[in-house]
């Protein structure tokens, strides 16, 4: 049973399981980071839109007078940022909610509602003090950003920030007064603990998926690959069975054909056609039946087969031809072959009048590489022939200076 499970052919395996885990990894990771930006997306126009909330309560004339220093008056200050500690005060999930000015590039804290005392939060925070300036924590804003938000844009920064506090992002917003001036900004830093949070679940779906699309991947490759394993199997059987000679388990034509062409193509000092006729089979199975015909067929194949090296081609041609082909086999090994053959097949039966069972052989040697299998197989044909018409149940060799 285990054996039978590592049936595969492990090239298709791998193969098949790459290209479904390509298309399955796509299938899986392209939907999911596509949703995990549109996630982001919501959560950067959420965080602006607090920020243009923030901005649209303050009074745009308090804060304008605030930014300048000889006008602070904690009354003032109170009274400025009274309306953003509402907001703040409603939303849990903001950390921190402040004003600020641009000075020469640079920016000063205005307000934060950290420093009002009404502000409703369990968070502990640091109160910025006013015109404290502005360190950027960890995460970079535009270089423009400060343009940007002096022309009219709600500025989200492009990344999170982290501090000992926790992970958040900030989003500003600018400040008009009653004419429509520029006033500052307002800023806002929104927690990201529930955001992250809800990633980090939906992390654990997209690790979940990725092993799953891991699994199937396998699965479909092993699959496949048992599929390819078994079809080849079956391809090859059939081509063991195209190739063999049902009655005498020797290769048929085809298969001599083909390994013997496949022979001539090594490198041999000499190749050796015999060619092998039972006699008087017509006659054999007359008189003992077609049953002893088939056994006196499969009696010379293991002659043949037990009379030669391992590595000989042994064939039925067809009807009760045979042959060997044989590389590195000279005119000795060849006779020697036949003589073998001729008495071990040999018998004789006195009762039934027949003068013998026996066969006759055409034997070609070629020399080096020189010749073709068809001319071989003809020369070895015409060899027999003579054999058969000498009287039968013996050997000749083919000779060319006869032929010629
Ligand atoms: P020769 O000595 O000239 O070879 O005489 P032969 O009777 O053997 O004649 P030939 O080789 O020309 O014909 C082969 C005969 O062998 C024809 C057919 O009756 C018989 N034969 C062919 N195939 C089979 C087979 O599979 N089984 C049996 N029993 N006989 C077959
Ligand atoms: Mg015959």
């Amino acid at each position: 049973m285990f054996r039978d499970f590592r049936k595969i052919s492990p090239r298709i395996f791998w193969l098949v399981t790459l290209a479904a885990l390509a298309v399955l990894l796509t299938v899986v990771a392209v939907p999911q980071w596509l949703s995990k930006q549109a996630r982001l997306e919501v959560l950067r126009s959420h965080v602006a839109e607090i920020a243009q909330i923030a901005a649209s309560v303050v009074d745009g004339d308090l804060h304008r007078q605030l930014l300048e220093p000889a006008n602070y008056t904690p009354d003032l200050y109170e009274r400025t940022v009274a309306p953003l500690v509402r907001v703040h005060s409603a939303d849990p999930e903001i950390f921190y909610v402040y004003t600020m000015v641009e000075r020469n590039g640079k920016s000063f804290f205005v307000v934060d509602t950290a420093a009002s005392s009404k502000l409703k939060t369990t968070r502990k925070l640091r109160p910025s003090a006013y015109m404290e300036p502005f360190e950027s924590i960890d995460a970079e804003p535009d270089p423009d950003y400060l343009q940007r938000i002096a022309n009219g844009e709600t500025y989200v920064y492009p990344t999170f920030q982290r501090d000992v506090y926790g992970t958040f992002l900030s989003g500003h917003t600018p400040i008009y007064d009653s004419q429509g001036r520029y006033s500052g900004f307002v800023g806002v830093d929104f927690d990201l603990k529930y955001y992250l949070a809800q990633e980090a679940s939906f992390r654990s779906i997209l690790y979940g998926s990725l092993a799953g699309a891991v699994l199937i991947a396998l699965l479909i490759g092993y699959v496949v690959a048992r599929y390819h394993f078994h079809v080849q199997d079956r391809i090859d059987e059939q081509y063991r069975i195209s190739i063999r000679d049902e009655l005498t388990q020797l290769l048929n034509r085809r298969g001599a054909l083909r390994f013997a062409r496949e022979a001539l193509g090594t490198q041999a000092s000499s190749y050796a056609v015999i060619l092998v006729d039972i006699d008087d089979l017509k006659g054999i199975n007359d008189i003992y039946g077609h049953a002893a015909g088939d056994e006196f067929i499969v009696k010379v194949a293991e002659t043949i087969r037990g009379s030669v090296r391992e590595k000989d081609i042994c064939a039925r041609m067809g009807g009760d031809e045979f042959l060997i082909f044989a590389t590195g086999c000279d005119l000795d090994a060849s006779t020697e072959i036949a003589r073998r053959i001729l008495g071990k097949v040999y018998a004789h039966d006195g009762a039934s009048g027949r003068s013998h069972f026996g066969v006759s052989i055409g034997i070609c040697v070629a020399v080096g590489a020189n010749s073709t299998f068809e001319t071989m197989y003809r020369q070895a044909d015409e060899a027999l022939y003579k054999a058969k018409t000498a009287g039968r149940n013996r050997f000749v060799i083919f000779d060319p200076l006869a032929a010629a």
